[in-house]
């Protein structure tokens, strides 16, 4: 495989790379142009067993590797995503359609992961109780098991990163079902821990139908967690799928990130950090700011400089030099944004730009301003994952905290403010799994990354990302 050419797809079962063969096919479309890219291979019942026999007997290799071992290989597959960053940035944004720099940066947030791990893997500590003389009792973590793991189109490479990473760090075996949007890249980042040393029973990717994926793996008993990101609504049926066999389960799911914008800000900072932010990967971001609660004093600064900013975005080709924002992934996308805006602008809230497609190839729509949005429509209520921003005005502190929680959602929040007293309070009094303060970075391969309420529980990331494969055993000795 070449920079800039399409692999051809498969599956890796035990090892072995499966072609579409006989089985049923899913085209991979390039978003940019709505062409084809290639046909990728689905699953059968028969190679989902395999890929269950495969992990079982995976799990009992790697759960008894050195932890030098994991680390090797952690550290040596990060040496190959830095190796073959190009060509894995290039296959990220033709199959996903975000910027060539974003899919560049994508990688690079995956080899920082991986070396963490690396790290992380060596320091499974346990601990140990006070204990009168001649006793013992000791506190010790073990991997969890066989994971299933389900990995989204939207960072293409990062999500697959995530979802491999954890358990391999911790000594689990994994089956992964990336987005049979972005097979490609998933498939990339496999390959790179198998060509560091990955034992192949340990890390396999498979793809699907997503219903019939899940529904077979989450039935094995084989399997002992389940890892995914993705919606609340997909969430919540697979959180019951997994509760008939008590499997332990990471959910990382949608979002409706407030953005609370004080009086006493620099705003000039502020819409520098948030315009960046908000249409970054045509805002499909778990994470991406959406509900901008805007105080009075600033509000029209903010909203006009909001507005100039995002009519003055390069929308085009993610492989185009000096392109700011590339399309959306799927059709069903642009669909999404037409319902949800169009109700918007029905129930009276005030278009500033955007809010149309652009061009009849790919699946483009433009940078979208709102502001005025009446708390009612789906806009205010559903995550709308896409490149719209929502602006209203408020009066008190009071008000905005509370219209930041006002939503079942609870991943990310971000508040702009110079008020030492205040970012306390936001701190204590914000419902989010993580809360930025005058920043937007959030990321890191050191920090927790996850949410609260239907935002989903548990973590990926930081230390947290490897105890969530573990399972936690006291063990006593007279
Ligand atoms: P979707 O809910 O149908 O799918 C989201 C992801 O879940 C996809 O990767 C899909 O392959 C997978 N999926 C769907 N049904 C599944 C099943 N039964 N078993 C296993 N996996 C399944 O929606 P979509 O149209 O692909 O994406 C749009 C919505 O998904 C967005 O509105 C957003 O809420 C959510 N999403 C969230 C994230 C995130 O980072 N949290 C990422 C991508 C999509």
């Amino acid at each position: 495989m070449t920079a800039g050419t399409y692999p051809e797809l498969h599956m890796i079962i035990d090892g072995e790379k499966i072609p579409v063969g006989h089985r049923r096919t899913h085209t991979v479309v390039n978003p940019a142009t709505g062409a084809p890219l290639g046909a990728l291979p689905l699953a059968d019942s028969a190679d989902l067993d395999r890929a269950l026999a495969a992990a079982q007997r995976g799990f009992r290799v790697w759960r008894d590797a050195p932890p030098q071992q994991r680390a090797t290989v952690l550290a040596s597959a990060a040496r190959l995503l830095r190796e073959r960053q190009e060509e894995i940035a290039r296959i990220a944004t033709l199959e996903e359609g975000k910027t060539l720099t974003e899919s560049r940066i994508e990688v690079m947030m995956n080899v920082t992961l991986f070396e963490f791990y690396a790290g992380e893997c060596q320091r499974n500590y346990g601990r140990q109780l006070v204990r009168p003389a001649g006793m013992r009792s000791a506190v010790t973590f073990e991997p969890v098991g066989p994971v299933a793991a389900f990995a989204p189109w939207n960072f293409p490479i990062g999500n697959p990163g995530r979802k491999l990473g954890a358990p391999i760090a911790a000594g689990c075996s994994v089956i992964m079902k990336a987005a049979e949007e972005a097979p490609a890249s998933a498939l990339a980042v496999l390959q790179c821990l198998l060509d560091a040393g990955l034992p192949k029973e340990v890390g396999q990717a498979v793809f699907g139908v997503p219903d019939e994926v899940s529904r077979h793996l989450l039935a094995s008993p084989i399997i002992r967690k389940l890892s995914f990101t993705g919606s609340t609504a997909v969430g919540k049926h697979l959180m019951k799928l997994a509760a008939e066999d008590c499997k332990r389960t990471t959910m990382e799911l949608g979002g409706h990130a407030a953005v609370l914008v004080f009086d006493d800000v620099d705003v000039e900072q502020a819409l520098q950090a948030m315009v960046a932010a908000k249409f970054r990967n045509a805002g499909q971001v778990c994470v991406s700011p959406t509900r901008f609660i805007v105080q009075q004093g600033v509000y029209e600064r903010f909203r006009d400089g909001f507005t100039e900013r995002a009519s003055r975005l390069r929308v085009g080709n993610g492989l185009e030099e000096g392109v700011q924002m590339g399309p959306m992934a799927n059709p069903r996308r642009p669909e999404t944004m037409e319902r949800l805006i169009g109700a918007a602008v029905a129930a009276g809230a005030r278009l500033h730009t955007g809010g149309r497609r652009i061009g009849s190839q790919g699946y483009f729509y433009a940078p979208t301003v709102l502001s005025e949005v009446p708390q009612s429509t789906p806009i205010m209520n559903e995550e709308p994952f896409g490149p719209v921003a929502l602006l209203n005005p408020f009066r008190t502190e009071e008000e905005m905290i509370a219209e930041a929680n006002r939503l079942p959602y609870g991943l990310a929040a971000f508040s702009w403010t110079r008020d030492a007293a205040r970012q306390r309070r936001l701190a204590r009094e914000v419902e989010s799994g993580m809360l930025c303060i005058n920043t937007t970075a959030l990321g890191g391969p050191d920090a927790p990354f996850g949410g609260v309420k239907w935002s989903g529980h548990g973590s990926e990331n930081g230390p947290e990302g490897v105890m969530a494969c573990m399972v936690v055993k006291a063990i006593h000795e007279g």
